[in-house]
């Protein structure tokens, strides 16, 4: 597996299989859907799955609290496997393998509600466990942000995806079905459907993804944010504001 894009992708399809017919995660959800917000005050809970090291637990909590210095929430730590958790942690995937569940939409999930394949020691770690407790509170992809602009190669995006995708699917059509799926939940801008809570776009968000030149056009490319950027402080703030004294 060449691409922690792609890598997601796998994860996410697997995911989905193990879902109710009913549910979509994931697809097509605006940068800020109203409805994938926690309650502003609201305590959520956190477990791990399994015996993940005492290490690696405590570091990914305390990073995601960077998080609560901007939102109007709190986290608990609970023991491991506690089914009650809004947020359900799995350690035991793929290193690369990242996803996150949007918001409350994890209420609607049985099992693990993120997936975070990281190693203590990747210089990355932070940014990564940051973006996906940004998905865990709501936030969408800033590169799928309506005003993005990325010149994606489409036909190379879609040759990535092809390669990885093709031991997913029974046929040919399925196939294409899947890599088109994949298109519009990773890569292409969401639909602005006028229901949005859309601040500018900023390519110095956390939510933003490392853009490889290998994937674009015009030899445009992007390296990876690894901190919480001014925007990201500013939506949080709006969207869990303080409470009135
Ligand atoms: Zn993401």
């Amino acid at each position: 597996m060449s691409d922690v894009l792609v890598a997601n992708a796998i994860y996410r399809l697997r995911q989905k299989l193990q879902l109710p017919q009913a549910m979509k995660p994931r697809k097509k959800r605006s940068v800020a859907d109203h409805s994938v917000f926690w309650r502003p005050g609201q305590t959520l809970r956190i477990s791990f799955i399994g015996t993940p090291c005492p290490w690696l637990k405590n570091s990914i909590f305390d990073t995601a609290c960077q998080w609560l210095k901007y939102a109007n929430l709190k986290f608990e730590l609970l023991d491991n496997d506690v089914e009650e958790a809004e947020i359900r942690i799995q350690t035991d995937v793929q290193e690369g393998v990242n996803f996150s569940f949007l918001g409350n939409q994890a209420l609607d999930v049985d099992g693990a509600t993120m997936a975070l394949g990281v190693k203590l020691s990747d210089p990355l770690f932070e940014s990564f466990v940051l973006h996906e407790f940004g998905h865990a509170l709501g936030m969408e992809h800033e590169h799928q942000h309506p005003q993005a602009n990325i010149p994606w190669d489409l036909d190379a995006v879609r040759q990535l995806l092809a390669a990885v995708l093709a031991d997913e699917a029974n046929s040919p059509d399925e196939l294409a079905d899947l890599i088109e799926e994949d298109l519009a939940v990773q890569f292409l801008p969401l639909p602005d459907n006028g229901d949005l809570l859309i601040l500018p776009y900023d390519k110095q968000s956390i939510m933003h993804y490392r853009i490889r030149q290998k994937l674009t056009r015009h030899a445009f490319k992007r390296s990876q944010n690894l901190k919480i950027s001014k925007k990201d402080k500013r939506f949080m703030r709006l969207v869990y504001p303080a409470s009135c004294k």
